[in-house]
């Protein structure tokens, strides 16, 4: 794998090497939906494939992939004018300065980390410019002790941030979004998330999406309740570190 994503068709055993790690996917998905007595296909997959080029992305859509997910602005923006299928969702799970999001506003159909009041103007204001209409997630900091660095609102602040959004034209709030801390139990930490979910639920009943869980907690994440996991690593294979 090449840091630049590249257009270049992809090669055979990459595809098949995708296919397997697809179906591998496909199968925990469907036991931890099973196992947590929800419904087969209640809980939508989006392939997070940062780092990894255009054409992994056109491979995994040809074999049913329809959501995508990055968090790099200067890679996605690249990557999403190289991918040939059509149709796709992309949804930006990254953390987001200010500075840059009105430019992601112009292809993300999606945004899952919005979690401060100056991104949602900035949004707005992009998605205006460019004529369409973003969805967006609050991300809620699932840490105990709220800190600094992974990103992510005070549970205390999600009133206030969905009512930002709602006012705002052309965003529409679509749920939460939130990343289980390291080293804490995630069914813990995506309980927090669900609680919050169900909040903004009772003052907004269409913002139903709860994205939660990764490669290494999608069943804890589908036990909890999540409609959406983003799953990098078990599907598209190893990144570099810091990434
Ligand atoms: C990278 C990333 C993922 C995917 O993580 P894996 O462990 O590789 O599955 C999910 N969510 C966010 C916010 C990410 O940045």
């Amino acid at each position: 794998m090449s840091e630049s994503p590249s257009t270049s068709a992809a090669d055979p055993r990459r595809v098949a090497e995708l296919a397997a790690n697809l179906a591998a996917v496909r199968a925990r998905l469907a036991a931890a939906e099973s196992q947590a007595g929800r419904d087969p296909g209640a809980v939508t997959l989006i392939a997070v494939s940062k780092f990894f080029p255009a054409s992994d992305v056109d491979a995994l859509a040809a074999l049913g992939v329809s959501d995508f997910g990055e968090n790099k602005h200067q890679e996605a923006v690249v990557k999403v004018g190289q991918v040939q299928a059509s149709g796709l969702v992309w949804h930006f799970i990254g953390q987001l300065q200010t500075n840059k999001a009105a430019a992601v506003a112009g292809y993300a159909d999606q945004v899952d980390s919005v979690d401060r009041r100056s991104l949602v103007t900035a949004l707005d204001k992009g998605a205006r410019a460019a004529g369409r209409k973003v969805d967006v997630l609050i991300q809620v900091s699932l840490d105990d002790v709220p800190t600094a660095g992974r990103g992510g609102a005070d549970p205390a602040a999600v009133a206030e941030l969905a009512e930002a959004i709602e006012a705002a034209e052309q965003l529409r709030l679509r749920g939460v979004m939130g990343v289980a801390p390291k080293g804490e139990d995630p069914a813990v930490a995506f309980a927090r998330l669900v609680q919050s979910s169900r909040e903004l639920r009772r003052v907004y009943p269409k913002a139903q999406q709860v994205s939660a869980g990764m490669s290494g907690d999608i069943e804890a994440a589908v036990a909890a309740g999540a409609t959406h996991v983003r799953v990098g690593t078990a599907l598209l294979g190893a990144r570099p570190a810091l990434r």
